[in-house]
């Protein structure tokens, strides 16, 4: 390709919204253009890019001996009803109505569908195990997209799902999908960790996470020291805290009067008390349900901790009307006395069952609590009273007794063992040999191919640019023309552009009409990872430079070996990629 006859557009700004490094590459380096929130363009560079991943992503997933297949994006929401994720999913999950008032979901994921297929095409044990896959958009309306292409409201995605006829067979295409995403990370020139994580929405027993420990990263790294235990913050269990000594004085309730002040901080400086002394009341629905969730004021409730703690029920934060009528009061006044008689659950998080005394909302606007002991003002145990861990790992928390260290990273892929939950549900059967029904057992694996690139730019820059690993670089080199009106310079690189093309080398000329400081400043911006600079000094010495954009260092090659030399270097950088997926 010629960089004169593409569709390059460098910039030096970078808009206002691009907080991460890889956000204001994309943009800079011309890979994409916004068209609204969370949604982008693909522009040649970002697109020949995003296709190097697929094609990685398909090969490893072919030789795992996956199939691949193409579901709709159109979904019938009648098929999330029949496993209650239409619910479940809440308002991440885009519908639209179509003309003759059929509601339909776009899809955010595809097991429904998928399920669906397997329950009309997979009638007999011979056909099991299968693991069919996709790659194609999906689409959540996420709460808040951001940081580009790493939470966007469109995305591309691999899905692919396992059916079984039983979990030994399910855990073996387990291990083969982990060992799959391994390679296919290591392929990308990523560095990962692999965590335990939540099945979420998803259900089922099992899970690992695939994460790219980088600054930018939404997901907590949770693991001690010693490499024994790591896990995502939705998963990370905490060992309870020390139970604090009760203190058999502490006098009877008072209400206080805090008039305006509902907010945790806001109490604490009019109260003179900490957050770690507050008990924060926080009201939820759960289908029918309506939830109290009890965690201490400096505690951060952790939402798939507490769906675990219902039962695998999904549970979304009341409204304020229903807040209102649950506590008698307005929002911010909530608290946990009086309360279980009239919620249908009540979950206390270990460390507020551990707390001597504390400050809370009264359930009466205008007013909180103190002196509250839980135990004595409000029930630990009851009927529809449990303690559980329901709060995020924070620092100072340990597990088994080790201290928890904590790394930010980006979740790149994510492997389930889900069970029979959709198989069950959406009819997913088989006879096997004895000619007994029974019920697939299924596994689902994700990769996020946008946040590979992303996290591959998080991971590979510096301040001129991005510095691509060979194997997802939209080209593996860049022959420069420096003085492209030179004739006997326009020659010589166009004859090396042309033997590397010959030798199936995905290389760009720029052959632009351009001052060479300009070209090396787009060079070093888009980050092609092997250069050959053809300019007019070296030329007249019979030499050109190679350079790797990694390095600070060029070499001068002579003209004749140029083309050989560049080829080796290609492979060089191939290979310690490939190396990387043999450990
Ligand atoms: P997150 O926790 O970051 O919202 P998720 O766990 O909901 O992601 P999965 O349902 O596991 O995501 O989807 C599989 C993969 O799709 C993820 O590992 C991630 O790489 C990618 N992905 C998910 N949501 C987005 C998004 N909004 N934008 C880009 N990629 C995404
Ligand atoms: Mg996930």
């Amino acid at each position: 390709m010629r960089y004169s006859r593409m569709l390059i557009p460098t910039v030096k700004e970078v808009p206002a919204d691009a907080e991460i490094t890889s956000h204001r590459l994309m943009i800079r380096a011309g890979l994409m253009r916004k068209l609204a929130s969370g949604t982008y363009t693909y522009l040649p560079l970002g697109w020949r890019a995003l296709q190097k991943v697929i094609d990685i992503v398909r090969e490893e997933m072919n030789k795992a001996g996956a199939q691949e297949i193409l579901m709709p994006a159109v979904q019938p929401i009648g098929l999330w009803q029949k496993t209650g994720r239409d619910v479940d999913y809440g308002q991440t999950m885009a519908k639209f109505t179509d003309r003759h008032g059929r509601e339909n979901v776009l899809a955010p994921t595809a097991e429904e569908v998928v399920t669906s297929v397997a329950a009309g095409e997979i009638s007999s044990y011979k056909q099991l195990p299968m693991n069919i896959y996709q790659i194609s958009f999906k689409f959540r309306d996420e709460f808040r997209p951001r940081f580009g292409v790493l939470r966007s409201r469109e995305f591309i995605m691999k899905d692919s799902y396992s059916f079984h006829a039983d979990d030994e067979s399910l855990d073996e295409t387990y291990k083969i999908m982990y060992d799959t995403y391994c390679r296919i990370f290591k392929r990308c020139g990523l560095d990962y960790v692999i965590v335990e994580a939540e099945s979420g929405e998803m259900g089922g027993s099992g899970s690992h996470q695939f994460t790219v420990p980088c600054e930018s990263g939404e997901d907590i790294i949770i693991y001690t020291r010693d490499g024994s235990y790591a896990a995502n913050l939705e998963k990370a269990a905490v060992d309870p805290l020390p139970k604090e000594k009760p203190d058999p004085k502490t006098p009877s309730m008072q209400d206080v009067h805090t008039p305006n002040i509902g907010s945790i901080e806001a109490v604490c400086a009019f109260l003179k008390t900490q957050p770690k002394d507050m008990i924060k009341t926080l009201i939820y629905t759960a289908g029918d349900e309506v939830v109290a969730a009890i965690v201490r004021g400096d505690h951060d409730l952790n939402q798939e901790k507490l769906t675990q703690a219902l039962g695998g029920k999904h549970a979304e934060l009341a409204d304020e009307a229903a807040i209102e009528k649950v506590t008698g009061a307005k929002v911010g006044f909530a608290g946990p006395m009086g309360l279980a008689e009239k919620v249908d659950l009540m979950v206390i998080d270990h460390a507020i069952a551990a707390m001597a005394v504390g400050v809370t909302g009264a359930n009466k606007t205008d007013y909180h609590t103190k002196n509250v002991v839980p135990g004595r003002d409000f029930p630990l145990e009851g009927e529809n009273v449990t303690v559980a861990d329901i709060r995020n790992a924070v620092e100072g928390d340990t597990r088994g007794g080790k201290k928890l260290m904590f790394r930010k990273g980006i979740e790149v892929g994510q492997v389930f063992k889900l069970g029979t939950k959709y198989s069950e549900k959406l009819g997913a059967k088989f006879l096997d040999e004895n000619g007994t029904e029974k019920t697939c057992t299924m596994g689902c694996y994700g990769i996020g191919i946008n946040r590979i690139l992303a996290s591959a730019i998080e991971l590979g820059n510096d301040d001129n640019g991005i510095i691509w690993p060979i194997s997802i670089a939209p080209f593996e080199v860049l022959v420069t023309s420096v003085n492209q009106d030179d004739k006997k310079v326009a020659q010589v690189a166009e004859k090396i552009y042309q033997q590397l093309l010959d030798s199936g080398i995905d290389v760009l000329l720029d052959d632009r009409d351009l001052r060479g400081g300009v070209k090396f400043k787009d060079a070093d911006l888009i980050g092609i990872p092997v250069r050959v600079t053809v300019g007019k000094k070296a030329v007249a010495g019979g030499n050109v430079e190679i350079k790797l954009r990694a390095e600070s260092q060029s070499k001068k090659v002579p003209i004749e070996k140029a083309t050989d030399k560049t080829i080796e270097l290609v492979n060089s950088l191939k290979k310690q990629l490939e190396l990387k997926c043999g450990s």
